[in-house]
């Protein structure tokens, strides 16, 4: 029964995949608080012009990626396909603009229609970091270093390479714009059709074309740092130095440019290429031009956010979980003692397993299966003396202890 399966792009997270989400997203939050991002979260989905006026009606993302649907009472409604515009949205209708710089860190769902493959599905999960408020090179040098930190404390940073670029300001990108223009047009017959619309419209997203003949012709594409200004030149040399001197290694990446149109300056990817051709775990940049275009005051912005599914495929095993308690009743005298030992362990702080049924020798093997540190048996005899028997599962050992010490006993276990 088809309806009984997951819709395509879609998938449940069991148990052990959560595991390694939770980590990666428990990481990630720990060291943003270090770095002092606050958490935040905004509803997944908003107003479609939320998305489609920032994200720009020519991006991938607008015009084939989004969820959009009509609600009951008429409103045009979008499932949230990144952070970013639905932050600075939130920035906005809460008159946080006041108070400057803001940081933040956030985690959730992102929905997009895209091709399902390995590492790319229609709902996934990113990571996101915002700093609102900062025009300052130095803005742009900290978030690469908290995303440089955080893969690093998942083990995934010597497997990636950081790609930088600039994307200069908005006489930069005027000059080049008209060079890319001049470019493309003498290679119009070779160019997807994507990508000749794009030429109407926003030809620097023609580099960042996946199409194999517009890769060939982006390969001879003038370099945008031939047409920076002096001023954009000087925010990327910072940036470049900033990093040297954390000791953060890059490669400078001229055909990097984020598929979102209200980037400027630094643009960067962590890249791996341990996933394929889902090879970016890590994308971001600065976006000052995104505020205004949102309606806001005009606000510098730069972040970035990571696929937890791409980082997951990557961590190390995640930290395993407290192995539990596990409480057996032996024979009927041993049940309501059962109940209550396995309700006062667990309000102690212990990991307890109690199981519904089943004699002495089927709760040991679930025991095993359920990798059980130590078992607590109540049988009729030692409950009389007011005492259990605690039996080590990994040394095999076991003794009485007296009900009033168990706790004591049981904490190096806890
Ligand atoms: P790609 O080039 O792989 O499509 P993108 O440029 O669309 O990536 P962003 O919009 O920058 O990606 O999103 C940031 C990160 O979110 C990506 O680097 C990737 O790790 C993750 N991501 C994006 N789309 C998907 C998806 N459909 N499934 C899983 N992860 C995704
Ligand atoms: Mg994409």
């Amino acid at each position: 029964m088809s309806s009984l399966q997951p819709v395509r792009g879609t998938q449940d997270l069991l148990p052990a995949e959560q595991a390694r989400h939770r980590h990666v997203v428990d990481t990630a939050r720990g060291i943003s608080a270090r770095y002092g991002y606050q958490e935040i979260a905004t509803p997944i989905f908003e107003f479609t012009e939320v998305f489609s006026r920032p994200i720009g009606e020519t991006t991938d993302i607008v015009t084939k990626e989004m969820y959009t649907f009509t609600d009951r009472g008429g409103e045009e409604i979008t499932l949230r396909p990144e952070y970013t515009a639905g932050i600075v949205r939130a920035v906005i209708s809460n008159g946080l603009t006041q108070n400057l710089p803001l940081k933040f860190f956030a985690a959730g769902p992102m929905f997009r229609y895209e091709r399902p493959q390995k590492g790319r599905f229609r709902q996934f999960h990113q990571i996101d970091v915002e700093l609102i408020g900062a025009p300052q090179p130095q803005a742009d040098i900290e978030v690469i270093a908290l995303g440089a930190d955080i893969l690093d404390a998942l083990g995934i940073l010597k497997r990636t390479v950081l790609e930088l670029n600039t994307l200069g300001d908005t006489a930069s990108r005027q000059a080049y714009r008209e060079a890319l223009v001049g470019y493309y047009g003498q290679h119009r017959d070779g160019l997807s059709e994507d990508s000749l619309t794009r030429l109407e419209r926003n030809p620097l997203r023609i580099l960042d074309s996946k199409d194999e003949g517009d890769k060939r012709i982006n390969a001879g594409a003038p370099s945008f740092a031939d047409y920076l200004t002096v001023e954009a030149r000087g925010f990327f040399d910072t940036v470049r130095g900033g990093l040297d001197l954390l000791d953060i290694p890059y490669k400078v990446s001229p055909r990097l440019v984020r598929g979102l149109d209200y980037y400027c300056h630094t643009a960067f990817e962590f890249v791996t290429t341990d996933l394929g051709s889902q090879g970016t775990v890590l994308g971001g940049g600065r976006y000052d031009g995104l505020m205004g275009v949102m309606g806001g005051p005009e606000t510098p912005g730069v972040g970035w956010a990571a696929g937890i599914e791409r980082l997951a495929l990557l961590v190390d095993e995640p930290p395993a979980a407290a192995r539990p308690v596990v409480v057996i009743p032996v024979g009927e005298a041993g049940e309501k003692a059962a109940l209550r030992l396995a309700h006062e362990l667990r309000r102690a702080g212990f990991t307890v397993d109690l199981g519904f049924s089943g004699n002495v020798g089927r709760r040991m093997k679930r025991a095993n299966k359920i990798n059980a540190r130590v078992a607590v048996l109540l049988g009729e005899d030692e409950l009389q003396r007011n005492a259990a028997t605690l039996r080590d599962l990994d040394g095999g050992t076991q003794s009485e202890v007296p009900l009033a010490e168990l706790a004591s006993r049981l904490a190096p276990f806890r």
